[in-house]
């Protein structure tokens, strides 16, 4: 028993049980439809900083192996048929449901999320597999004549070639699924880098693509102490056409600047610093039930994670009372827990960063009306916590907090908070709440973001195009477009 004790919310660590499906115990290195079994870099359990095993640590040889096998299965994986790799994808999609206790356990174990959070990143995975088959056979050409009369356009869109997909610990299932789902139903081949601290949900991700009949060399999984060395000997290899990056916004900056050495092209899924806009005229109850979504989902270690909650002067105090009110009441625990409602943190570093930017805070003037300082180890905890009074120029207010914790800002007037609100910059989500919608779609326009809910506190969606404006990102996933990205017009100009 490693939880923090003396907290009335933290509650023992139970029985790990449900974790005995074979099927999701793959670990290793995947290469060409080969699990090369190595060992090396602790996998930490969050909820107690033990070690739950070890991975493979792959070095640049591997990564070329990896591009050897993602070309090598290239020619075979873009001539099949549409309908075949639909199908492919579709049984994934059904492979993720069957699997999906052990799959949240595991999710849960390695990053700390709850069990709810857990079985909600499964299903939300597992349909981008379910949606990009549906997309597969339907990637629409183009037919014209040029405006002079003098011949026809044809435009196919073709696979644009290797991909090399990034993704962050956060969303281990999700975010994986968000890039190869739609790569391999462009007819792309992949090399996947999950984060090093939740590589086993990859493992078992590719695993359950392996039965489902992905043929070998369509998708490779390096997991690595040294991301950056590998990645570059990736990008600087000419076969590789494509990088699909979910991660920070300064990790962004340096993949872009070597993918423009190659020039390479670059889908980019950064970091977020959402508004969180509560209108004098919201429903109360609603806005308090969005916010509590918006902000704890992931334990607030989330890239759309309201970051900030502007609240208009008539409807700050309630608002107020009511989320110290909730956010008091979550029990915090091992996340593999199911009474837990808050995980721990993903590292030691990330309390640390949020114990700085709340403490700096308060140092400027704000209060913590629940919650304000680190909970003890062993385990990541940082609890629940609501700050008023935050000086608009507090560093909590600029950076991703990525943790429990609500800053609560006071507006009077639209214009105040639009100006507030766009004073960042990032530009990934942002939720308003008003009964007025016509108000709502006017300041939508003003709002410098490229996801934006209204009277909701979630806004992600298979079926929609994930992404931001400024420096949140560059492209969009999922969707109609999110299947372009791994595609090339080509152009025939045709005289018949
Ligand atoms: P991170 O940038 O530290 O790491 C992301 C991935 O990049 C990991 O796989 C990591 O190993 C790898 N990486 C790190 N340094 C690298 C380098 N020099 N070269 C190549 N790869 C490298 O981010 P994180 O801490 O894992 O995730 C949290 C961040 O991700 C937050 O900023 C969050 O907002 C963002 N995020 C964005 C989205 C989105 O869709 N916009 C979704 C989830 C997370």
């Amino acid at each position: 028993m490693h939880l923090p004790s003396g907290d009335p919310r933290i509650m023992p660590l139970p029985e790990l049980t449900g974790y005995a499906d074979p099927l999701l115990h793959s670990q290793g290195l995947y290469i060409d439809g080969q699990w090369l079994p190595r060992r090396g870099v602790p996998v930490v359990n969050p909820s107690t900083g033990d070690t739950l095993t070890e991975i493979a640590d792959a070095g640049i040889a591997d990564a070329t192996a990896a591009i050897d096998a993602a070309a090598g299965a290239a020619p075979g994986w873009r001539a099949t048929p549409a309908r075949h790799r639909a199908e492919i994808l579709r049984r994934w999609f059904h492979l993720m449901t069957e699997h999906a206790d052990a799959l949240a356990t595991l999710i849960s174990l390695e990053n700390g999320k709850t069990l709810a959070d857990a079985r909600g990143e499964v299903a939300y995975a597992a349909e981008f597999f379910r949606w990009y088959s549906e997309e597969a056979s339907r990637i629409q050409g183009e037919y014209r004549r040029t405006p002079s009369g003098s011949h026809t356009i044809l435009v196919d869109h073709e696979p644009i070639g290797i991909a090399v997909l990034i993704t962050p610990w956060n969303f281990p299932a999700a975010m994986a699924a968000r890039k190869i789902a739609p790569a391999l139903a462009a007819g792309c081949t992949v090399v996947l880098k999950p984060a090093l601290e939740t590589p086993l949900t990859a493992c078992a991700m590719a695993r359950l693509g392996e039965e489902a009949g992905v043929p070998p060399g369509v998708v490779n999984v390096l997991t690595t102490q040294s991301p950056g060395e590998l990645t570059n000997a990736m990008l600087a290899d000419a076969r590789v056409r494509k990088l699909s990056f979910t991660g920070s916004t300064s990790v962004g900056r340096l993949l872009l600047a070597e993918a423009g050495r190659h020039v390479i092209s670059c889908s980019m899924e950064l970091g977020g610093n959402a508004p969180f806009i509560i209108m004098d005229d919201a429903d109360l109850d609603a806005a308090l039930d969005g916010a509590m979504v918006a902000k704890m989902r992931n334990a607030g270690e989330a890239c759309t994670a309201a970051n900030r909650f502007y609240v208009q002067a008539g409807i700050h105090d309630a608002f107020v009372e009511g989320l110290t009110a909730r956010m008091a009441r979550l029990r915090v625990g091992a996340g593999y827990d199911p009474r837990t409602q808050c995980g721990p943190m993903i590292t030691p570093a990330a309390v640390q960063k949020i114990d700085r930017l709340v403490s700096s805070a308060v140092r400027h003037g704000a209060q913590a009306t629940t919650g304000g300082a680190p909970l003890q180890g062993p385990g990541f905890f940082y609890p629940p916590t609501v700050l008023v009074n935050v000086p608009a120029a507090a560093a909590i207010s600029q950076e991703e907090i990525f943790g429990p914790v609500a800053p609560v800002y006071r507006f009077d007037t639209e214009d105040e908070m639009v100006t507030m609100a766009n004073n960042t910059e990032y530009g990934l989500a942002a939720y308003l709440y008003t009964r007025d919608i016509p108000r709502a779609m006017r300041l939508g326009k003003r709002l410098e973001t490229g996801m934006l809910g209204i009277n909701r506190g979630l806004v992600s969606d298979p079926a929609a195009p994930f992404g931001g404006v400024k420096q949140s990102g560059l492209g969009r996933e999922g969707g109609v477009t999110g299947i372009l990205e791994f595609t090339e017009p080509k152009y025939y100009a045709v005289d018949f």
